[in-house]
Formats: C-alpha cells, sequence, structure tokens
C-alpha cells in the first residue's frame, strides 16, 4: 500500500483501496485475451460513467491533457469556427490546443469563480463548428450547465471537459447533448494519473479530421480497441496498452458501481457541503460563487496577512495533508481542498477543517 499521507489537492487524490491494489497485481500482456477481456469490461464501465452508449468510448493512454488534445486534434478543420466558454485555467488551454489545431477561436471570458454564461457563449457566434466548455472548472472549483450549452448548441459539436467531473458529479453525455468529452482517472475516479478516458460519438466522428495531425491520438486508428457496436473488435496492434493502468482503472470503476454511481455522486456533495460549512463557520470565505460550488473542489479565500505557503507546508507536515495552491492570478489568494474519491468521506472532511483549524490558529 501506499504511504499513509492524506492527499487532498486538486492533483492526483488518495486512490481507491481497490485501485492500489490491482496495480500491485502480475502484470498481463497487452494481447493475453484476460487483459482484452478487463478492456472490453472497463470501456462497459466507462460508457455507465460518461452516461453514454457510444461505441466509441474507452480509455486513452495518456493523461487528461492528452484527452484534450485528441479531443480537438480529431475534429477541428483549420478555419474551423470554435466558441471557447473560458471561465478558468483549463478553459484558457483549451483556447490555446484549439488555435494549435487551426480554429478560429472565440474566446468568451468570464470572471474566475463564476460559471459559464450559457447564453453569452451560446450567441458568440451564429455558426460554430464546436462549443467547448469545461464542465467542472477545477482552477476555481465551479461547476457549470453542461446541459443547458447541449439544448442550445444547435448544428455545433459540444465538446465537454469532464476531469474533475466523472465519477464525481451528475454527467449524462447523452442526455445533455455531449458530442465529444474526455476525462482523467486521477481525480473523483480515484485512480493513478495516466489514462484519459474518452468517448465520442457517430455525429462527432462523421465529421472527424480525415488525417490528424497527430499519430498517436488519431482515433481513426483506434478501431482496434473501439469496436464496432454488436461485432467483436478485430485487434490491430496501435501501440502497447499500459495494462497495468487499465485494470486499476477497471478496479476503481468497479468500486464505483458497486456503490451505485448516484450514491457516489451524493456522498461528494454531502462531504464538500459539510467541508464548506465547516470553512465558513471557521470564518473563511469560500472562492467559488453560491449556488454554483463543486463538492469535490473547494475553492477558499486565504485570509488576509496570512501566508499561504506556510499554511500549506505546516498542513502538510505536521497533519499529513496536502491542499492546492491556487491557479493563475490566484496562486497565492486562493486554496483548494480537493475530496474526490476516496478522499470524499465525511471523516476527511472533518481532519482537514481540524487541520486547518489548528495551523491557522498558530499563524
Ligand atoms: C486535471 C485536469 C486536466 C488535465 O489532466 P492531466 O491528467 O493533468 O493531464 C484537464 N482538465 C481539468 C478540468 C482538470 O482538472
Amino acid at each position: 500500500m501506499i504511504r499513509e499521507r492524506h492527499l487532498l489537492g486538486p492533483g492526483p487524490s488518495n486512490p481507491y483501496p481497490e485501485a492500489t491494489r490491482a496495480l500491485a497485481e502480475p502484470l498481463l500482456g497487452h494481447l493475453d485475451p484476460e487483459f482484452l477481456r478487463i478492456m472490453d469490461e472497463t470501456c462497459d464501465m466507462l460508457r455507465e460513467a460518461w452516461g453514454t452508449s457510444n461505441a466509441r468510448t474507452l480509455p486513452l493512454s495518456a493523461t487528461g491533457s492528452a484527452g484534450m488534445e485528441a479531443a480537438f486534434v480529431n475534429t477541428v478543420h483549420p478555419g474551423d469556427v470554435v466558441v471557447v466558454a473560458v471561465n478558468g485555467l483549463f478553459g484558457q488551454r483549451m483556447t490555446d490546443v484549439a488555435a494549435r489545431c487551426g480554429a478560429e477561436v472565440v474566446a468568451v471570458d468570464h470572471d474566475w469563480g463564476q460559471p459559464v454564461d450559457v447564453d453569452r457563449v451560446l450567441s458568440a457566434h451564429p455558426s460554430p463548428a464546436i462549443i467547448a466548455a469545461v464542465h467542472a472548472e477545477t482552477s476555481t472549483g465551479v461547476r457549470s450547465d453542461i446541459a443547458a450549452l447541449g439544448a442550445g448548441k444547435g448544428d455545433a459539436l459540444l465538446l465537454t471537459d469532464a476531469v474533475t467531473s466523472i465519477g464525481g458529479i451528475e454527467l449524462r453525455a447523452d442526455d445533455w447533448g455531449v458530442d465529444i468529452g474526455y476525462a482523467g482517472t486521477q481525480k473523483c475516479l480515484g485512480v493513478a494519473p495516466g489514462l484519459a478516458p474518452f468517448t465520442i460519438n457517430d455525429r462527432a466522428f462523421d465529421r472527424r479530421v480525415e488525417t490528424p495531425r497527430s499519430w498517436y491520438l488519431d482515433l481513426g486508428m483506434l478501431g482496434g480497441y473501439v469496436g464496432e457496436a454488436g461485432g467483436r473488435a478485430q485487434r490491430t496492434y496501435h501501440h502497447t496498452a499500459p495494462t497495468a493502468m487499465v485494470a486499476s482503472l477497471h478496479a476503481g470503476l468497479t468500486r464505483i458501481l458497486d456503490e451505485g454511481l448516484e450514491a457516489v455522486w451524493a456522498r461528494h456533495q454531502a462531504v464538500g457541503d459539510s467541508l464548506q460549512a465547516g470553512l465558513e463557520e471557521m470564518g473563511l470565505e469560500l472562492f467559488a460563487a453560491e449556488g454554483h460550488r463543486l463538492p469535490d473542489l473547494t475553492t477558499v479565500r486565504v485570509p488576509e496577512g496570512v501566508d499561504s505557503a506556510a499554511v500549506r507546508r505546516e498542513l502538510l507536515e505536521r497533519h499529513g495533508i496536502e491542499i492546492g495552491a491556487g491557479a493563475g492570478a490566484y496562486a497565492t489568494s486562493v486554496w483548494r481542498i480537493g475530496l474526490m474519491g476516496h478522499n470524499a468521506r465525511p471523516d476527511a472532511a472533518l481532519l482537514v477543517l481540524a487541520a486547518l483549524e489548528d495551523v491557522l490558529g498558530r499563524s
């Protein structure tokens, strides 16, 4: 088992014990029939986690950022108008990735801490090829309304970042009209970092770039892992699948689906609510707009005169708790506290509140 330390930062969270144990199992070869079974089951479980019936749903062998890259590089044709909702670091990053793919980017900027303004995004351009938004902005702790974007997208494709929402808060890709989605393993799925759960529907796949500028992330070549609806996939060699990571994701997803997706969402919500109420009782001010706060990633303002880095260091050294610094312009004025996956437990919320109270009392 990993060294006992409570990892509450927005980065790799403390994995579910099942996912950690799977990493210690003997390795399977990537063409072993047992591995192919695990991969197929993993894709089935990912469909449930995404809320999709898309045949093309799979874990890309790369981190969440590569999922972002795969989403854009396969769907942006040179000169396409891509409207990007920017309400934090990851939305900002989308504009960079889309531009590198040759998009004409229409960025719709928001104040950090605010949710995406659906009307402003939908009216930013009369006929965009793609509308892109982050469901759960990890940089600010804000949830945005993807369903409303899907309802108003018209002919555009809706591209969604679900890295910090999958396995943590309600996510219904098909019902909400998400055409292309990517996620990561290390946030609420409670698995080590390194895979990008990805989904794309037929509508988006049919419009894809025939020869994308990435060889590795060309979804047209990943057919061997994707399979055809109904039929069994022909496995052609594309790259060596990271078998240990896929087995770990399989274990993490099994853990989540055994508990039940809705129960997992409710657990994250209850734990986030109690952390946020406790922080306010301590006199701290939450950063994200009320009514749009993520339960799994809480942002809180660093009190006036308090040394942000010193508090984070004390938390780690005295209590074994890691919280995140703020992102971008809020690096030293906001803290980010993740209670995701295995850490979304009432005792973890109490622990972080008590530790913060102790450290702030000393400073
Ligand atoms: C963490 C994160 C990413 C990037 O994922 P990596 O696995 O770090 O590459 C992208 N988008 C959001 C919203 C994230 O929180």
